[in-house]
């Protein structure tokens, strides 16, 4: 772990582009931050699943990027993360990313070979006892039993990432790409406890890990608000901070080694908290939101009027149309009531005014509505099927869209999480 790597920076956010064309827009929020004297380094990320339901290319992806860091002169770094990949859809993202979560959330709970838990706790007496964790003001009691426990339950996940990591390095080389490791999808939420057996155990391995992205408690689904107790996520990201930072004095993992937070976008209400914690700590966070900016998107269409309007009602009754087959890859991570979506015909008559603030995310404004939100969030296969029909629109659109983009990602996301501003 000795060879220099890659470095992310304190704050960065990811950020999605499901149909490549917001880069720049995206770009510009982070530009915005660096105007305000905070640097916050932008990652495109874009997982398997959602290259394979739009019949995109890994490539796209890091054009796009390019492109945008060109067009704006972004001098800080940049990346593009293989977004949830596993050892088998791993080989496409090799040569476009420079990032990679190693998903292995699907391994926990799996048994480790003969052996292995053994001599993991073997090798661990420094996790037998009382562990004081600095500046958590908390202290634990480790013994034999939870750490044998704790590590049948992680060890194999970690072991997978290992595996994964390494397939990285052969084609990548060491140094050349961020590791992250993801345990996020997944029913249960680690614990801090949990935490520090699997980073000693990521450690073992040799994956210098950059960034990791436990499951906190609560629920984090895609799009909306965070539906949990607030405190009691404030008090585990900061026991999972103190985690880290022992784990990195104790195991020499890098020393930038910071959380992930993968909030499916729009956790607004533990925003502040986020950065009360990173403030507390002076650490930094990577902040992973989801495709939110393919609803802005169609807020930009749906403002534009016109076709544009015409499109974004189209795709809503399609959405509508299809809901269930559109979920399902979703299960876990969307709350839909089907009695709170207005019917097709409905939206048919709607305005622009209507339809953009049905979709775009205010709480309080009475209009909202995140039934609505959730479902075209997860609909963009409808768009991705329209082809160039739905790409024409956006690009004849661009300037009301992409001020949408941009406003979504500064004013919602990076200005509560970076700045510490209250929206
Ligand atoms: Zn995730």
């Amino acid at each position: 772990m000795t060879s220099p790597r890659l470095k992310l920076g304190r704050y960065s956010v990811g950020t999605g582009d499901r149909f490549a064309h917001q880069a720049k827009a995206q770009l510009q929020a982070c530009l915005r931050a660096l105007e305000e004297g905070v640097e916050v380094v932008p990652v495109w990320n874009k997982s398997n699943r959602e290259h394979t339901i739009i019949g995109s290319e890994p490539f796209s992806t890091r054009q796009a990027a390019d492109a945008a860091v060109k067009t704006l002169d972004w001098k800080l770094p940049y990346y593009c993360d293989a977004d949830h990949i596993t050892i088998q859809t791993v080989d496409r993202f090799f040569a476009p990313c420079d990032f990679f979560t190693i998903d292995v959330a699907d391994f926990i709970g799996q048994p480790a070979e003969a052996g292995q838990i053994e001599s993991f706790v073997a090798r661990h007496p420094e996790l037998l006892g009382t562990i004081e964790l600095a500046g958590a003001d908390e202290s634990f009691e480790f013994t034999r039993e939870i750490l044998t426990a704790t590590a049948q339950k992680f060890l194999a996940a970690v072991k997978k990432a290992g595996e994964v990591y390494r397939k990285v390095v052969s084609a990548k080389g060491e140094g050349n790409f961020i590791a992250e490791v993801s345990m996020d999808e997944t029913d249960r939420a680690q614990s801090p406890v949990e935490l520090l057996i699997i980073l000693a155990a990521i450690a073992d391995e040799g994956i210098p890990v950059q960034t990791i992205a436990p499951k906190f408690s609560g629920r984090f689904n895609k799009g909306v608000d965070y539906v949990g107790n607030v405190a009691q996520f404030e008090r585990e990201m900061a026991l999972d901070v103190a985690a880290i930072a022992y784990a990195v004095k104790q195991h020499g993992l890098p020393a930038d080694l910071k959380l992930s937070v993968h909030s499916g976008s729009d956790k607004f209400s533990i925003y502040s908290a986020i950065h009360a914690t990173m403030q507390r700590f002076g650490c930094g966070v990577h902040l992973k939101t989801a495709g939110t900016t393919w609803l802005e998107e169609l807020i930009g269409l749906a403002e534009a009027g016109g076709e544009g309007l015409a499109l974004a009602k189209e795709i809503y009754a399609e959405a509508l149309a299809h809901r269930e087959e559109l979920c399902a890859p979703y299960a876990t991570v969307i709350d839909i009531d089907p009695a709170k979506l207005p019917s097709a015909e409905q939206v048919r008559g709607w305005s622009s005014q209507q339809y953009t603030s049905a979709l775009r995310h205010v709480e309080g404004d009475p209009a909202y509505n995140d039934s609505v939100r959730q479902l075209l969030h997860v609909g963009f296969k409808i768009a991705a099927k329209m082809g160039s029909r739905y790409i024409s629109l956006l690009e004849a659109n661009e300037p009301v869209i992409a001020k949408n983009v941009t406003e979504n990602l500064f004013d919602r996301h990076i200005a509560p999480v970076f700045l510490g501003r209250n929206t």
